[in-house]
């Protein structure tokens, strides 16, 4: 972690900083170029997930769970395989708009409270070419 990212986590400015270089970095970054969160890691699923998609896809709750769901080590509700069964050729997920919370979510670069993620958003990085860009971005203005 460079000196200047532990100052800003002290003074609790790192939020609009890493906002910034999070809208830098995807004005730079077309996700449909990528999708290797979609292809690598995968989301948890929530029961409003489970609930919201199987509705959506016309499925019972428990079809859905047992034709594309597993528990991980950690009993979370995860896809059974990877990559997602529901990105497409193209790259596009074919179930964008009621997608798992998770996957809005990620890479959590626009939340607020990033002094309490900046291992995760390490990590990330290693995956996800923005989170990478991100923090090169906060590099060269340090
Ligand atoms: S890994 Fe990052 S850049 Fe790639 S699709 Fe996911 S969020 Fe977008
Ligand atoms: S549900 Fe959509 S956004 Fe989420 S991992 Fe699958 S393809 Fe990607």
């Amino acid at each position: 972690m460079t000196k200047k990212l532990l100052t800003l986590k002290k003074t609790k400015s790192l939020d609009r900083v890493v906002h910034s270089a999070h809208n830098e970095a995807f004005n730079e970054i077309d996700c449909l170029g990528c999708a290797n969160c979609c292809k690598t890691t995968g989301p948890l699923l929530t029961p409003p997930d489970v609930q919201r998609i199987s509705s959506k896809l016309k499925m019972t709750e428990k079809n859905f769970v047992q034709e594309y769901l597993r528990r991980d080590e950690d009993d979370d509700l995860v896809f059974k395989s990877m990559p997602c069964p529901f990105l497409e050729e193209d790259n596009a997920c074919s179930i964008y708009a009621f997608r798992p919370r998770a996957c809005r979510a990620f890479p959590h670069t626009d939340a607020p409270g990033q002094a309490s993620i900046l291992n995760l958003t390490r990590k990330n990085a290693k995956i996800c070419p923005a989170v990478s860009r991100i923090l090169q971005i906060l590099s060269e203005h340090s």
